[in-house]
């Protein structure tokens, strides 16, 4: 099998990578590494199954040879990032998400969009199902995921239904693990940091608002049965264990051992103010749930951390 991989440097994608090179693939990743850390694939250099392209999919694309996979994570993910790349992220979630589906169709392979659970917005209905249209502000900061990422779900399913293209479509719930970037300001990394550094762990509003963290490699497990399923439309991969962030913050304060206080800091604009995945899709179409718990991921992640911190004393 040879596959493509778009944001192959990121987070989610590194990982992938290493599983579908576990499995005996041949890969190609792409990346522009405007959020990607070369140092993410460093340790694939020299792979012989592994190539590397520095591009840009909102570009052309030139790749030769047989493709039998085009998985893409290629993305702004964090609330930081896009929102100090607004056009980047709707621009990748269209004429990116184009770009590979065309790539997917002129190879005759089979194509696997990471969507998100952004799709659900401020979700009114709980936990979030895939059949629920969710509740999203077109025009407010967030709008520039969210909405890149529906669009992108809609161009999936449109060339899937004008040219039989064998499609699938992951609706990522928080995911996290090693390889996140310390300051790429999702709440993982930050807690992680400050807790580790001593410094003031910044909850934002009261704390109350909610999340599920699914650690990265049930999530890679997750995407790997997906792609080779025929369930064409969306399903939700996350870890339906839900907690408030104040809940959270305490729990990584007491794992790390950390004496960092918790202040309080302003929420976000449109700041989702609870979200858990119902799995039960997930579970009746490819048999699977996560498996890591909090503890165990968060202790692997935490020796990451400690690593790179290290590194940078
Ligand atoms: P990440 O930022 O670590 O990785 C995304 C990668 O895409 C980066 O390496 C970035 O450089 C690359 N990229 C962005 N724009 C590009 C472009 N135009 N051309 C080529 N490469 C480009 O993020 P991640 O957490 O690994 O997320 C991977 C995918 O999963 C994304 O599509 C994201 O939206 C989705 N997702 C992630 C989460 C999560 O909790 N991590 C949750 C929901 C959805
Ligand atoms: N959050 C926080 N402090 C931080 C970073 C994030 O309290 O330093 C909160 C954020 O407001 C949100 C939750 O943690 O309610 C998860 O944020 P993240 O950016 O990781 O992802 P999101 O689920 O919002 O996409």
């Amino acid at each position: 099998m040879r596959t493509v991989v778009s944001g192959a440097a990121g987070f989610i994608g590194s990982h992938l990578c290493d599983r579908l090179l576990a499995e005996r693939h041949t890969v190609v990743g792409l990346d522009n590494f405007i959020t990607g850390n070369p140092l993410n694939i460093a340790h694939l250099k020299g792979h012989p199954r592994f190539e590397f392209l520095q591009q840009d999919i909102t570009g052309p694309l030139a790749i030769s040879g047989a493709v039998d996979f085009v998985l893409n994570l290629a993305s702004l993910a964090s609330p930081r990032d896009y929102l100090e790349h607004p056009i980047e992220t709707l621009d990748v979630g269209s004429s990116g998400t184009r770009r590979m589906l065309d790539l997917a169709l002129s190879k005759g392979a089979r194509f696997l969009l990471t969507s998100t659970s952004e799709c659900y917005g401020d979700p009114l209905v709980h936990p979030q199902v895939e059949t629920y249209w969710g509740n999203v502000n077109p025009v407010g900061l967030r709008s520039c995921y969210d909405e890149s990422k529906r669009f992108a779900e809609a161009l999936t399913m449109a060339y899937h239904r004008t040219h039989g293209l064998r499609t699938n479509i992951a609706r990522i719930f928080n995911t996290y693990g090693p390889r996140m970037k310390l300051d790429d300001g999702r709440v993982v990394p930050a807690f992680l940091d400050q807790a580790l550094r001593g410094q003031p762990m910044t909850v934002f509003g009261d704390g109350s608002q909610t999340r599920s963290f699914c650690y990265v490699a049930d999530m890679v497990e997750g995407l790997y049965r997906l792609m080779q399923s025929e369930e064409r439309y969306p399903v939700n991969l996350g870890n339906p264990c839900e907690m408030t962030i104040l809940e959270f913050a305490r729990r990584i304060r007491q794992m790390t051992g950390s004496r960092s206080e918790i202040v309080f800091q302003p929420l976000p604009e449109d700041d989702p103010k609870q979200r858990r995945p119902d799995i039960a899709k997930a579970h009746a179409v490819l048999n699977w749930q996560p498996g890591v718990s909090l503890d165990e991921g968060l202790r692997a992640t935490v020796e990451y951390f400690r690593g790179l911190h290290a590194t940078v004393a």
